[in-house]
């Protein structure tokens, strides 16, 4: 990340990195993001569903051989780990300015990845 998130010469300002959906790639990317990232940079999740369902395990649901309390996990969880959460529908996404609205909300950062799914 670069650009607004720094402030002249030598002096770095705390930066923002959205993360747009919380499925599977989105939440790998924030995970690796809080661990790369200096403490003072936010990583922010924006996504819809209040728990991730980890779909793959859908599989052992439909045979009876699992429970979905053992592959859904509240996306709360996340602020534990330094993520902050941004719950809302995404109706609107700006590559350019960096910004996503959701839930009547307008999102800024410095970079952004966008993990929607498919
Ligand atoms: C039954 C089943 C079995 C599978 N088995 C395998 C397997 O064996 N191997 C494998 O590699 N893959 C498997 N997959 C596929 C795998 O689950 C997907 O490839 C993976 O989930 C894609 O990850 P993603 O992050 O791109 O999207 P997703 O995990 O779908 O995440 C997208 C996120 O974006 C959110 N979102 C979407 N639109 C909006 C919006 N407008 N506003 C806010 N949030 C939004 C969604 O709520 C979701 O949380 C399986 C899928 C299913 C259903």
């Amino acid at each position: 990340m670069d650009g607004r998130g720094r402030q002249g010469p030598g002096v770095l300002k705390a930066r923002t990195a959205l993360v747009v959906g919380a499925g599977i790639g989105g939440l790998a990317v924030a995970r690796r993001l809080r661990r790369i990232l200096p403490a003072g940079d936010r990583v922010v999740v924006v996504e819809r569903e209040r728990s991730q369902v980890f779909g793959p395990a859908l599989l052992w649901y439909i045979v009876g051989a699992s429970e979905p309390a053992q592959f859904t996990r509240p996306l709360e969880a996340l602020r534990t780990g330094g993520i902050d959460l941004v719950h809302g529908e995404v109706s609107r996404i700006d590559p350019a300015g960096v910004t996503v609205e959701a839930g009547g909300r307008t999102i800024a950062g410095d970079a952004m990845v966008v993990a929607l799914g498919a």
